[in-house]
């Protein structure tokens, strides 16, 4: 029992820690560096718990896997997708006020706004890649 509140603990702690929603096999190699023999199905039951105790929630987009984040007590934020490498980030910005239509026949119970764009990593390969050999010049 203890041993499994340390593993929660630490999974907890990658996650908050993080700059961006992690999917699960992330968040195991993330937290194999504590703890090496943890094995990605206890990760899997964690997350799991997580998300019944409401610590954690899940970022669901189409045609991406599940990534996990913090639940914020300010309410969700938006999020950054890069393009290239498809990894998601949180913009530390509120998100904007929407006020929503009301419906006969759907009950909308949540939004996501997402935003995107490059991120740093691959924004720099680019630029690596582009400039070729060193004597490149704008
Ligand atoms: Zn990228």
């Amino acid at each position: 029992m203890i041993r499994n509140t340390r593993q929660r603990e630490a999974l907890m702690r990658v996650i908050r820690e993080s700059s961006r929603p992690l999917t699960p096999p992330e968040i195991y190699e993330l937290a194999r560096v504590h703890y090496p023999k943890l094995g990605l199905r206890t990760v899997y039951r964690h997350i799991r718990d997580l998300l019944d105790s409401r610590e954690i929630m899940g970022i669901d987009y189409p045609g991406q896997p599940v990534r996990y984040e913090v639940v914020d007590s300010r309410g969700s934020r938006p999020h950054l997708i890069c393009r290239e490498c498809r990894k998601v980030f949180d913009l530390p910005v509120e998100e904007p006020a929407i006020v929503y239509p009301k419906l006969q026949d759907f009950v909308i119970e949540g939004h996501e706004v997402i935003y995107f764009g490059r991120c740093r990593a691959c924004v720099e390969r680019a630029q690596r890649e582009s400039s070729g050999s060193d004597s490149a010049s704008r």
